[in-house]
């Protein structure tokens, strides 16, 4: 071969190499490229994982939220403020459009710091919410609204300036520039099916993606949960410690907020009073002008207590046209100028038709008058009912407990008697009473259980807790007949020992099935009045309780027994108890008879107006049954 053909071959071969260089390089080229895409597109997976990842823990944050009771405010911060600084948002608010004799504008509900916050400080060194609103050409964000559509734009200037009217455009492109805000989305919020507020999130980025304004859509609606579950706490928290008619304190409330102020006002050795209220002659409003003008004296005194208070008293109705404050740190002196503060208050208010109301007010003060709750409400009850006696329209300071309550009268009468077996009583019930009697905190309630056991003794159809309702309906009687407190006490001590003569009775007699006969009745009528006599004589401090007892079968007309005494002559504290023990005994079975309904009672105790009772008692009687719930 010569040189040219080798040199040829050689080209060739050459040519060859070069060419599988070529194509070698051509694929490593593409398995390189290839290797770059594949690098990108993980990495973009990576970020969308790490965003879906984001949004995730963001929604999650909301659920949280939502299992919580937080007020509809917390709710609302916390949700602003748990989208800043994430998926690439800088801000975020909820903003509220709101109408006025000015337009349309947007009204602030909550933000996350930063931007807004930081505008204020420097501009108003003051808190954006402070801040009355303007309102700049909006439109199309209000019709986005309107339309309930989300609504995104570049001119993030126009939209703050909403919110801060008078700030230099220049100011507001500076800090925007600084924290790098390029463009905001707005998404509107519905609640119970109307316009709640809207989510505006600033963002860092020109555009938003679909996926990103698919998850603000579903991050929105887990907003609107947040804020319909959060309404329903707040309704039904409120719901349970307010009265719905006033707006006020419901009792429950006042009770448990006493019992705390009292342990608190224990430890810090401070004092607070409590200010009792009620409105006067409310019945001659009702019955004058009705029912609504009735409504309207009681919220009209409602309304002075809510503008009279400071944030931290607590203004209750305790029922019907009563109502309590507790003043957290007052004394006497400083509750008795609040307390001549809203009775002038209430007097001078016109209102339409009835023209002028008054209330009676007592004040009380605690570690002052008494440091035993209870006993402070009591107190604080006479007080007020004391303003009514003196003629209404008047505040009246508690007297200080005396050294003896009428409890304690009442428990000495019942030890003395168990203890010295005045009366026949097996002995467990006996020793169970005794050990009742000596418990270091009696309350009334126990009171009333050991006389209903006494009772049961020689009564088998006795429902227990009557009582307690007996003294209720009693003292409720003796105030409209205006008693004073010492009178009320010993009606109350006179309740709990009035048939404690049945006890000594021939147990045969009383579970006769048929009425006793006259002579029968005659024989035995006088003998529990008698051993109530003797029972009680010989117990010191229930000496002028004993008269009230030994006369409560005496007759209006005068016959009655055992002196045939009549009208005025009868003590009032007397003709109480008979009309309550006869009503009682009326709903109550008898071996001979069925128990009679509430009403079929009222009817007939109606019926001896004027013979067994005056008039006025009866009808006071039916009165304070009608409007008084014993039943509960
Ligand atoms: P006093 O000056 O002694 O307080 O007389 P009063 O008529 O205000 O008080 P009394 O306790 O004799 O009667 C209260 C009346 O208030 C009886 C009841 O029917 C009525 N009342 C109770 N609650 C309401 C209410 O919510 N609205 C209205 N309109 N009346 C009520
Ligand atoms: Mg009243």
């Amino acid at each position: 071969m010569g040189l040219f053909d080798r040199l040829k071959n050689f080209k060739k071969q050459l040519d060859k190499v070069e060419t599988s260089i070529y194509t070698g390089k051509q694929s490593f080229l593409e398995v390189y490229e290839l290797n770059l895409k594949l690098e990108a597109e993980i990495a973009q997976r990576t970020k969308e994982l790490d965003t879906a990842n984001q949004q995730m823990l963001t929604l999650q944050h909301i659920l949280d939220m939502m299992n919580s009771s937080k007020p509809l405010s917390s709710v609302l911060n916390a949700i602003v403020t748990s989208l800043q600084g994430e998926l690439g948002y800088l801000h975020s608010c909820i903003a509220k459009k709101m109408i006025d004799g000015h337009g349309e504008y947007l009204k602030m509900m909550a933000y996350s710091g930063s931007m807004f916050e930081a505008i204020f400080r420097s501009t108003f060194n003051c808190e954006p919410s402070e801040k009355r609103f303007i309102y700049p050409d909006l439109n199309e964000v209000y019709d986005a609204i309107d339309n309930d559509t989300i609504y995104t734009s570049k001119d993030i200037i126009k939209l703050v300036k909403s919110t801060l009217y008078d700030v230099s455009d220049e100011i507001i492109r500076k800090e925007l520039n600084r924290t790098g805000t390029r463009s905001y989305i707005l998404i509107p919020l519905t609640y119970n099916q109307s316009h709640f507020g809207s989510l505006v999130v600033f963002s860092s980025r020109e555009d938003a993606t679909e996926n990103e304004l698919k998850f603000l859509k579903l991050f929105s609606k887990q907003i609107e949960l947040a804020i319909t579950i959060a309404g329903l706490f707040q309704t039904v928290k409120e719901q349970a410690v307010t009265d719905g008619m006033t707006g006020l304190y419901n009792r429950r409330y006042f009770e448990e907020f006493v019992q705390k102020e009292a342990i608190r006002s224990k430890r810090q050795n401070t004092k607070f009073s409590i200010i009792g209220i009620d409105l006067d002659y409310l019945k001659k409003i009702n019955d004058k002008f009705g029912h609504n003008y009735g409504d309207m004296a009681i919220k009209a005194i409602s309304e002075v207590l809510k503008s009279s208070c400071r944030t931290i008293d607590i203004a209750a109705r305790m029922g019907g046209e009563e109502f309590n404050v507790i003043l957290p740190g007052v004394d006497t002196q400083g509750g008795l100028i609040f307390a001549e503060r809203i009775r002038k208050t209430i007097e001078s208010i016109p209102l339409e038709k009835i023209g002028h109301i008054t209330a009676s007010i007592g004040v009380g003060t605690y570690m002052e008058h008494s440091d035993d709750i209870d006993e402070l409400e009591e107190l604080v009850d006479h007080a007020m009912y004391e303003s009514k006696r003196g003629g209404r329209n008047r505040v009246t300071v508690a007297k200080p407990a005396s050294e003896t309550s009428w409890q304690d009268v009442a428990i000495n009468a019942f030890t003395d008697i168990l203890s010295k077996h005045r009366i026949p009583l097996d002995k467990r019930t006996s020793n169970m009473l005794n050990k009742k009697l000596q418990e270091m905190n009696i309350n009334n309630d126990m009171l009333y259980q050991v006389s209903d056991t006494l009772i049961s003794t020689y009564n088998p159809d006795h429902i227990a807790g009557v009582t307690k309702k007996k003294v209720i309906l009693a003292t409720l009687l003796a105030k409209r007949f205006e008693l004073p407190k010492e009178n009320i006490d010993k009606l109350k001590i006179a309740i709990l020992l009035y048939d404690i003569g049945n006890t000594m009775l021939p147990k045969d007699i009383l579970a006769k099935k048929t009425p006793l006969s006259d002579e029968e009745r005659d024989s035995i009528k006088q003998h529990p009045l008698i051993a109530a006599r003797e029972i009680l004589k010989p117990i010191s401090d229930i000496g002028d309780i004993i008269p009230i007892i030994e006369k409560h079968h005496e007759n209006w007309n005068g016959s009655g027994y055992p002196e045939h005494l009549s009208g005025d002559n009868i003590p009032i504290e007397s003709q109480i108890i008979l009309i309550v023990d006869s009503y009682f005994a009326l709903i109550e079975d008898r071996p001979y008879r069925k128990a009679m309904s509430n009403q079929d009672a009222i009817k007939t105790i109606l019926v001896e107006s004027g013979t067994k009772w005056s008039v006025a008692l009866a009808d006071e009687f039916a009165s304070v049954i009608n409007n008084e719930d014993f039943n509960d």
